[in-house]
């Protein structure tokens, strides 16, 4: 018998696959599933965007390729005891085209979790531990579901930030139009320069206290970004289909990474998915300051005749630079309950 220590990610896979998270994918993909997903976005017939695989390195494939079990461990407990059904392997090159196109060696994901993968495994579970299947930041859909009593309408927020007035105006658009919003920041960051975990989790609950009771609702979505732009932002709204959401806002960009996506391909894509996915998508300009109202605007502005001359973009990264240096994040940028809780350790920085 062979014990394998896995990682963070891969513990979060493991845990959103066990329940239901990327339903209808249920296991980490076989040979078959992760080809078709990265051709045809398929399994089953049924729509799926990104695959969600069990790597290996080489050290590991040549501790484990003559074993058909393996007891799986995180951080010292007991997961589980698989049983190996395939070993097999995909070009890297392959995967880092098909998701990030031509320009995949600089993409962070591609760096972090495809390039050094020597081999997948297509496993299955033998016995679970289930008491151990278990994180601070992870909640069920099921249990989700339970404890806000399944709305009918419920519209999902993604976030991987601190909010910024822009994401609060976007919450807002969202309250007033379906009534009930869930705000579900993604936990799992890796990138240096990007917020600290129990900083986005304290951030989005103390804007949720701002309001209404009972029609602004938290969740962590305990993962960590894949930047696969259009692809993954399919992937997030099925996530949040399964929390039983009955829209998903897609922002500008979202999910991802400097130039390496349009501004609006998410938007697109999911909005031309829409009906595979199963959910529906909003689909907003993208909100920034007016200088002439002095409000937060995305098309329409509030003084009748204002021609909307001087506007000042709304970013994340912008707001992470002033931190950088210890500058004060103005109002337009953040809303003061939020800012005040930020610093230059709020940010990662390995
Ligand atoms: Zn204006």
């Amino acid at each position: 018998m062979i014990n394998i220590n896995i990682n963070k990610e891969q513990f979060s896979d493991l845990l959103n696959l066990h329940h239901g998270v990327f339903y209808p994918l249920k296991n980490f993909v076989n040979h078959k599933q992760f080809k078709n997903i990265l051709t045809a976005q398929k399994i089953k017939k049924k729509f799926f965007p990104l695959p969600i695989f069990f790597a290996i390195d080489k050290i590991n494939f040549n501790r484990i390729k003559s074993h058909k079990y393996l007891k799986l461990f995180y951080r010292k407990n007991f997961l589980c005891l698989i049983k190996i059904k395939d070993i097999y392997q995909i070009e890297s090159k392959v995967i880092g085209e098909k998701i990030f196109g031509s320009n995949f060696k600089k993409h962070p994901y591609f760096i972090k979790h495809i390039k050094k993968n020597f081999a997948y495994l297509d496993f299955e579970y033998k016995k679970l531990n289930k008491q151990k299947l278990k994180h601070k930041n992870f909640i069920s859909p099921k249990e989700f579901k339970y404890k806000i009593k399944n709305k009918k309408i419920l519209a999902g927020f993604h976030t991987r930030n601190v909010p910024h007035t822009a994401h609060q105006w976007a919450h807002i658009y969202m309250i007033n139009k379906y009534k009930n919003i869930l705000i579900q920041p993604l936990i799992g960051q890796y990138k240096k320069n990007e917020y600290l975990d129990k900083v986005i989790v304290n951030s989005n609950k103390i804007v949720i206290k701002m309001y209404e009771k009972n029609k602004a609702f938290y969740a962590p979505y305990f993962s960590y970004p894949r930047y696969g732009g259009p692809l993954e932002a399919a992937l997030h709204a099925l996530v949040r289909k399964n929390y039983g959401c009955s829209h998903f806002w897609v922002g500008r960009d979202h999910a991802g990474f400097k130039n390496f996506y349009q501004k609006y391909s998410s938007q697109n894509f999911c909005k031309k998915n829409e009906k595979k996915l199963g959910i529906k998508i909003i689909a907003q300009r993208e909100p920034y300051f007016c200088l002439s109202c002095r409000k937060i605007v995305n098309k329409n502005c509030y003084k009748k005749n204002c021609k909307n001359l001087k506007k000042k973009m709304i970013s994340g990264t912008k707001i992470r630079n002033l931190l950088k240096k210890n500058k004060k994040i103005p109002e337009y940028l953040m809303h003061p309950n939020i800012s005040k809780l930020l610093n230059n350790k709020s940010i990662l920085n390995r």
